[in-house]
Formats: structure tokens, sequence, C-alpha cells
């Protein structure tokens, strides 16, 4: 399955289901042609920016995974693990650094419930236990599943709670319609109506069976919607305390210069999660299917993605220049240096986490793991 890049997943499995023994083995085979000398992915690619965390985080994370236990635990939901939402905020730290913790506690309340989403889907995918929770044994049902997904969106594009909802987990969706209201006083209406849209396109991208066969350019245009990427870039605005007007999203330049972000982001992170991928099986990733398809040698593969990204990286800083020797608003100057934070903070979140790095990794980066926390 498919990785996403928005503040969720770090840590949670991302395997709906166990390799085949085929795809391991394929996997494998790619591996040995990687080559002997190390990769480094800064040879290549400019963060272009320090390492920044947001002072706030820590509170955050713990005042809404208490929250959000609090809930679970009083609709007597125990098909969510706690442990599962657990430290899962990590990366909202380092991409939006600026958020107060007004700010950063609804983003991470949204970022929980995607947990929540991806857990349901993990867990439906394997055999039911004996003691299976009813809710949870509800949603196997593919028209429940879907279901779930129709209340969700209709909460998140009139803000209302429908009425007589059935054979659906009513408390998720009472989540979903606290947090449109938390976001709407952070926000407006406009800025609900796409962040709810952006939501859906990746709730649906993301629940897509994923081709394996992909034209590199097809991969990349899937790729920046089932990365999360979009709703990850929403939220910048609400933890800066701005939202862009219709106008401004508008903008050729502008909407370039998301897209590049979203580009960005979902293409390193198929670099720096290409190892972890391997071992899980996993073949939607660029730089496997430039290996598989085009029948590049790793290193070539690599260099390929590597250099999309900075092309990607060269659009962005171009048309920022171009944006601001015509004159923007302060508003404007923020918002560039905001998403710029995105992209540093996606690499130094992959480079934070141990979930990328192993103790040979090829990539010089990501060689070695960070001691455990206790
Ligand atoms: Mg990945």
């Amino acid at each position: 399955m498919q990785e996403v890049l928005s503040p969720t997943k770090h840590g949670v499995s991302m395997k709906r289901e166990e390799p085949s023994n085929n795809q391991v083995q394929e996997n494998k085979k790619a591996r040995t042609k990687e080559p002997s000398k190390k990769i480094r992915i800064l040879d290549y690619f400019t963060p272009g920016g320090e390492k920044t965390t947001n002072p706030n985080a820590k509170e955050s994370e713990e005042w809404t995974q208490k929250q959000f236990e609090e809930m679970l635990h009083g609709f007597g939901a125990n098909w969510v693990d706690p442990e599962g939402i657990r430290g899962f905020n990590t990366m909202s730290s380092y991409i939006y650094p600026t958020a107060t913790l007004e700010r950063l506690k609804p983003i991470c309340t949204y970022i929980n419930l995607l947990f929540v989403h991806d857990d349901v889907c993990d867990r439906i995918a394997l055999p039911p236990a004996p003691d299976e929770h009813p809710d949870l044994a509800l949603l196997r049902n593919t028209e429940n599943f879907k279901k779930m997904h129709k209340v969700n969106a209709y909460i998140f594009t009139t803000g209302e709670m429908p009425s007589g909802v059935r054979d659906s987990p009513v408390y998720l969706h009472q989540e979903y319609h606290n947090l449109y209201h938390q976001f709407l006083k952070l926000s407006n209406k406009e800025w609900m109506d796409r962040f709810g849209k952006d939501m859906m396109d990746f709730v649906i991208a993301t629940s897509k069976s994923q081709e394996t066969d992909f034209e590199v350019e097809d991969y990349i245009n899937h790729r920046e919607l089932d990365s999360g990427m979009y709703p990850t870039i929403d939220l910048v605005e609400i933890a800066e305390g701005y939202v862009l007007t219709k106008e401004e999203l508008e903008n050729p330049l502008i909407k370039r210069m998301r897209k590049c972000v979203t580009r960005i982001a979902s293409l390193l992170n198929d670099v720096c999660s290409y190892e972890k991928e391997v071992r899980d099986g996993t073949s939607y990733n660029l730089v496997m299917l430039y290996m598989r398809k085009y029948k590049e040698t790793f290193e070539e593969a690599v260099e390929k993605v590597l250099t999309k990204i900075m092309d990607e990286q060269r659009i962005f800083f171009s048309n920022e220049a171009t944006l601001l020797s015509e004159g923007v608003s302060e508003k404007l100057q923020r918002y560039f240096n905001a998403l710029q934070l995105v992209i540093a903070g996606s690499w130094h979140w992959q480079l934070s986490t141990n979930r990328y790095r192993h103790p040979d990794s090829v990539f010089e980066e990501l060689c070695g793991l960070h001691p455990k926390k206790m």
C-alpha cells in the first residue's frame, strides 16, 4: 500500500496485508542492484531550512491523546488501540513549528482521526478476532465503510450532523463535527470547503488500489493526492493564523508552488522510505518504478527521483522570486516561508524518526538508529 506523508502514519503499520512472497523476492532482487557506495541525499537535495520544532508540540500531543482516549473509552470503542494513537504527532511539530497551542490542538485531533481511519483499514484487512468489537465488525461491510466516508464528507461540507445515522460509528462522526467547528472558528467557510474537498480526495485516493505500472507522470500526479499533502498544506493556514483568498489560491504561480510542495514532500518520502518499503514488500514507490519499468539501476533511479525533486524546488523558488519582485502582501510572504518550512520540516522529520533508518542504510543520512527514548 502507498505511504502518505501527511503528518499521519509514522509508527503505524502501513501494511494492510502481508506482502506476497513474489513481491518480496522481486524487491530483494531489485535490491541486489544497489551500489556498494552509500548515497548522500544532500548531494542532490537542499532542505532550505534548519531543523525547527514547535515548542507546544508535547503539550498538544498529550492533550489531544487524552481527550481522544476519553472519548473512545466513553463509547466503549475498544477496537482502537490506545497505543495506536500514541506519539503520532511528531511530524506536526516539524511542519507547523509556528502554531500556537490553541491552533496545534485541532490539527493534532484531525491527525488522530486519520490514524483511526488507518487503523480501521488495517484491521478490516485481517481476519476478525473472535471478540471483535461490534462497531469494527460493522465497518467490515463495504457499504457501511463507504457510508462512514459519505457521512464524514457531508459533515465537512455542511458543518451539520446528519440525523438518523445508522450502521456507522456515530461518536467518530461527532468528533468530525466538533473538529469542523473548531477549524471554522480559526478559518472561514471557504477554507472549510477547500479542506473538506482536499481531505476527501485524499481519503478516496488512499482507498483505491494502487496501480503498479503507472507512467512516471501519472504516478507523480497520483502521489500528490494519496500523500495527503494537500490537506497538510491547507493546515498551514490554520497553524499560521490566516486564510488565503480565492484570488490568491487561483494565482497560477501560487497554485504551482503548492503543487511543488506536495511533490517535493511525497517524492522525498519515496526516497527516504525506499528501504523500508522493500522490506515491507511494497512496490508503490517512484524509485522502484524506475527500476522495474525502465530498468534503471538503483543509483540511476534515486538520482532521477532526486532530480525531479530539485526541479520542483527550482520552480518553487523561481515562482516565489517572481511574486516577491511584483510585490506581495506580508501575509503571502509569511505563507511562502511557511511552505518552505513544510519542505524543510518533512526532511528533518524523516531524519528524526527511526521509521526510515537502518543500521546499514544505503543512504548516508539514514544510517544507524537513534537511541530509543524512555
Ligand atoms: Mg513511502
